[in-house]
């Protein structure tokens, strides 16, 4: 075997054993809102875990109740707005954690989530499909 063959060889049983890339999701861009409806709070909190192993709840650090994890995108209602923390409530209730909800797989398009609890009451119907289960789910066990 000449040496151009043995390099040859060589490179391929390297390809092959190269171990797969590393893909950090660390950093403030994966920090993750947990919301409690009880005492209508929200904490970012940030695990050394890949978003999907991230916790669905952790215990609310305010009531000791259940903290929902509602992702990266979740901005939460002031604390006085009982109206749309009602609204969130209600979205998780029904398996809307506000997770993408794409019509079009792999499209960046996504469903704009309802702005008020009646709009919120249409959506879960409309877009059911796309429900998941939730801690404080009643329509999906
Ligand atoms: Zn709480």
């Amino acid at each position: 075997m000449d040496k151009q063959a043995r390099m040859k060889l060589r490179r391929k049983a390297g390809y092959r054993d190269l171990p797969k890339p590393q893909v950090k999701y660390q950093g403030p861009e994966y920090s993750m809102s947990f919301a409690c409806c009880e005492c209508k709070t929200s904490n970012m909190r940030q695990f050394n875990l890949e978003p999907c192993h991230y916790p669905k709840v952790i215990e609310c650090p305010v009531c000791k109740g259940v903290a929902v994890n509602l992702g990266r995108h979740f901005k939460p209602p002031k604390k006085s707005d009982t109206a749309q923390w009602k609204k969130v409530e209600f979205l998780i209730e029904h398996g809307f954690v506000f997770q993408k909800i794409r019509l079009i797989k792999n499209s960046y398009e996504s469903v704009p989530y309802p702005e008020t609890l009646a709009q919120a009451k249409e959506f879960v119907v409309k877009y059911e499909t796309y429900a998941v289960k939730t801690p404080y789910n009643k329509t999906i066990q």
